[in-house]
């Protein structure tokens, strides 16, 4: 760790590991709470506290796996395509009967998939193997006993865990969940974040921007990614260039959110607002990270609540929210604070800071195995970060990234 003076402020020089590691080292998991299993469109993307247990058995009683006659296979014996036993049909079980039926020997049942076999039956003959006769069937194959049959607890019994805790739910497990006879389950919030723009140059969204000013773009693109990212948006405002301002916005959001991201006001200007409010606080630091772009960060608690200052300019905002604040925020909601990151090779030859971790925009080459840099790498390039397919990272140590060399690329498409 160096100590650097910018702009009259000590600052602290961390690489981006250390200081991504200091983040996340106060992040713990919000409180779970109980939610019932009813609610489950609203309970996709949580992660599952507790393990959950079954209290029934699956299947919770034995029915047939095809459509066909349910039978007692000792009746069948002998049966063959020249020589089919013939069986009176004493009725049909449709799926959903309720009834509580017994199989007579010497007849049968038509039955349906899923429907309950009857007391007595040992087996399912598939309709294609009869005439489908209704009064009486002619059946042309012995079948043993268990034949299409779905027992009883075979695939579930009671007691049995069918979700793990720390299981991020899916659409995969809504059947178990559903059928397990469980009520509620208990899992992590999703994290509520609200996000606070800086600058006194900023117009609200869909506001002309006169000379001099600029529209606020950081807090819907940051409020967008906390969404796709899996997360509730409990805010996005602006504030201005007022230390006083920003700071009483802040504690207010205290009570409605998990997280509180803000952006600009943290570099080395005369007005920078975060940077004025939280200097001095024992629960906040501003350091610079060897990071590009996002080199100046701030973070601390705000009456226990954790806030990310942002770097103001566009694309340092995005990065450093999925590189700091939604790995932090995966924690709060019991997740794997991971970046997720594919590999790719390099197929043009672009430059790098020395001494600090790049995150270039880049795109995909059509096999999406190769990549090459888009637009300028200045913070402030607007045109190609929306052309952008990722950010490629390249170490501190590299300063030419050669053509061919593989490096992690974050796919920015996708992003849940
Ligand atoms: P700052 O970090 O406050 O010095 O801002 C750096 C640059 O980002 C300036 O050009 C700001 O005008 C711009 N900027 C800051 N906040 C936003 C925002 N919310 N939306 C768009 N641009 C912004
Ligand atoms: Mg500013």
């Amino acid at each position: 760790m160096r100590v650097a003076r910018a702009g009259g402020y000590a600052c602290r020089v961390l690489t981006f590991d250390e200081y991504q590691q200091r983040v996340l080292a106060s992040a713990r998991p919000l409180p779970a709470e109980r939610r019932p299993v009813a609610e489950v469109a609203n309970l996709l993307g949580l992660v599952t506290a507790e393990p959950v247990h079954s209290s029934v058995s699956l299947p919770g009683f034995t029915n047939s796996a095809m459509d066909g006659y349910a039978v007692w296979s000792a009746d069948l014996r002998g049966a063959t395509p020249d020589t089919p036993v013939v069986l009176p049909v004493a009725g049909d079980i449709p799926a959903g009967d309720t009834r509580s039926l017994e199989l007579a020997p010497g007849s049968c049942w038509r039955i349906m998939t899923g429907a309950p076999l009857p007391t007595g039956a040992d087996a399912v003959v598939q309709v294609e193997l009869t005439d489908g006769g209704l009064e009486e069937v002619r059946l042309r194959e012995a079948v043993p006993a268990g034949t299409a049959l779905r027992h009883r607890g075979e695939d579930v019994q009671p007691g049995d865990e069918v979700l793990p805790a720390g299981t991020r739910l899916q659409p995969r497990h809504v059947p178990v969940l559903l059928s397990s006879g469980v009520g509620e389950i208990s899992v992590f919030p999703r994290p509520r974040v609200a996000i606070v723009s800086t600058g006194d140059e900023l117009v609200a969204p869909g506001e002309p921007a006169g000379h001099g000013q600029v529209v606020d773009s950081n807090g819907p693109m940051l409020g967008a990614l906390a969404r796709e990212c899996g997360f509730d948006v409990a805010a996005v405002c602006r504030s201005g260039d007022s230390p006083e301002a920003l700071l009483a916005t802040v504690q207010e959001l205290t009570g409605a959110a998990d997280l509180i991201v803000t952006s600009g006001g943290v570099s080395a200007g005369a007005f920078e607002p975060v940077k004025l409010a939280f200097t001095g606080s024992d629960d906040f630091e501003f350091v610079q990270v060897a990071m590009q772009p996002g080199k100046p960060q701030g973070f601390g608690t705000v009456s226990g609540t954790p806030v990310f200052a942002l770097p103001g300019n566009p694309v340092s905002s995005l990065v450093s929210f999925l590189l700091l604040v939604a790995p932090a925020a995966r924690v709060l909601a019991g997740r794997d604070p991971e970046v997720p990151t594919v590999e790719a090779a390099v197929a043009e030859h672009w430059t790098s800071p020395p001494g600090r971790q790049q995150f270039a925009r880049v795109v995909f080459d059509e096999d999406g195995r190769m990549v090459r840099p888009i637009g300028g790498q200045g913070s402030h390039v607007l045109g190609g970060l929306a052309g952008s397919q990722a950010l490629a990272i390249v170490p501190a140590g590299t300063t030419e990234v050669a053509v061919g060399e593989t490096l992690r690329v974050i796919p920015l498409d996708g992003l849940a």
